[in-house]
């Protein structure tokens, strides 16, 4: 039973990553980004209200997200484990996350920080824009996430940095390697409790 949280700037790879730690810990991973643009493509009442928000880069209200985060967690298949990957991103996020987790008797086990520089995290948005067109990487929304992560995120981080519980990652070259750092990473943090 392994509970853990994928954080990093968008751009660092959390996405591939997440699929790949989440397949060596055999777990299901729940994307909040994920989930958003599925109900966006689908136009779904949830979508067509988040749409506006994904699409400027801004985050979609809390009302909405958490609900959203609340249902999902209580379904069976994730009652063995999971990783969640975009959630919480403010500090009122960890808040919730803790009230669905204690309301289950759960918690959560270790969280992966990605990090990379910010010069980096563009080149790869860069290059994501030309494969996969998704709407919100353009340079301008781009850097609007950017600082929100900046601005916002580094309070989550901080909060389970306090908690013991950070497993900071080098995010930055080979995305095979950055998978074998992490892996490493949370299985030294899970079996010795030493943090990176
Ligand atoms: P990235 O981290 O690469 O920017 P994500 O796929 O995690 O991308 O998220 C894409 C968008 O989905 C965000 O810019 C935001 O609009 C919305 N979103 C995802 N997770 C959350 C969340 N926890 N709270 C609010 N909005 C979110």
């Amino acid at each position: 039973m392994t509970r853990l949280l994928i954080i990093g700037p968008p751009g660092s790879g959390k996405g591939t990553q997440a699929v790949h730690i989440a397949r060596h810990f055999s777990i299901p991973t729940v994307s909040t980004g994920d989930i958003f643009r599925t109900n966006v493509s689908n136009e779904t009442p949830l979508g067509v209200e988040a749409a506006r928000y994904l699409d400027d880069g801004a985050l979609v209200p809390d009302e909405l997200t958490n609900a959203l985060v609340k249902d999902r967690l209580l379904e069976s298949d994730l009652q063995p484990g999971f990783l969640l990957d975009g959630y919480p991103r403010t500090a009122t996020q960890v808040t919730e996350l803790d009230n669905m987790l204690a309301s289950q008797s759960q918690r959560l086990d270790a969280v992966v920080e990605l990090r990379a520089p910010d010069s980096e995290l563009e080149q790869r948005m860069l290059q994501r824009a030309k494969e996969q067109g998704r709407k919100d990487d353009t340079i301008e929304v781009f850097r609007r996430r950017l600082d929100l992560y900046h601005n916002e995120t580094h309070e989550v981080v901080a909060v389970y940095a306090g908690r013991g519980m950070l497993v900071s990652v080098d995010g930055s070259g080979d995305p095979g390697d950055i998978t074998t750092r992490a892996i490493a990473a949370v299985e030294k943090f899970l079996a010795e409790g030493v943090t990176p």
